[in-house]
C-alpha cells in the first residue's frame, strides 16, 4: 500500500498539483542557471513548462468544483496548497487543529481544510 492510496482522491490530485507547480516555477528560475542542463539533455524549458501548464489546467480542470474553488482562492498567496498535520499541528501556519478534527473517524475519506490559513491538510500522526 502506497501513502496516497489512502488519501482522498481529490487530496491526491491536489498534491500532484503542487508538485507540477513547483516544477513550473523551478522552471522558471533555471532560465540562465539551467544553461548548463539544457545544453546537456536537450531540454527545450519552453516547451516543457508549457506542457506543465497544460497538465495543471488538465488537473484542475478534473477537481470537483468545491475543491477547485477553495483551491483557487488558496492559490495566489501560498506556495504550498496541501501541508501535513502532524501531531495536531497545521504545517503550513503551525496552528493547532481541534482534535476533533484529527480524531475523526474516516478523517481519511473527507477532504479537510485548515480554518486559519485555508490550505487543505492530510493528517499524519
Ligand atoms: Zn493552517
Amino acid at each position: 500500500m502506497t501513502a496516497t492510496s489512502r488519501m482522498h482522491p481529490q487530496l491526491v490530485l491536489l498534491l500532484e498539483l503542487q508538485d507540477l507547480r513547483s516544477q513550473h516555477r523551478e522552471l522558471g528560475e533555471e532560465e540562465g542557471a539551467g544553461e548548463v542542463e539544457r545544453a546537456h539533455f536537450h531540454i527545450d524549458l519552453e516547451k516543457a513548462r508549457s506542457e506543465l501548464e497544460d497538465k495543471i489546467q488538465e488537473l484542475e480542470a478534473s477537481l470537483n468544483p468545491v475543491v477547485r474553488k477553495r483551491y483557487q482562492r488558496v492559490l495566489p498567496n501560498r506556495d504550498r496548497v496541501v501541508v501535513p498535520v502532524i501531531n495536531g499541528v497545521c504545517y503550513g501556519c503551525f496552528v493547532s487543529i481541534p482534535t476533533a478534527t484529527v480524531g475523526d473517524e474516516g478523517a481519511h475519506q473527507e477532504l479537510q481544510g485548515c480554518e486559519n490559513c485555508g490550505r487543505f491538510i492530510y493528517i499524519l500522526s
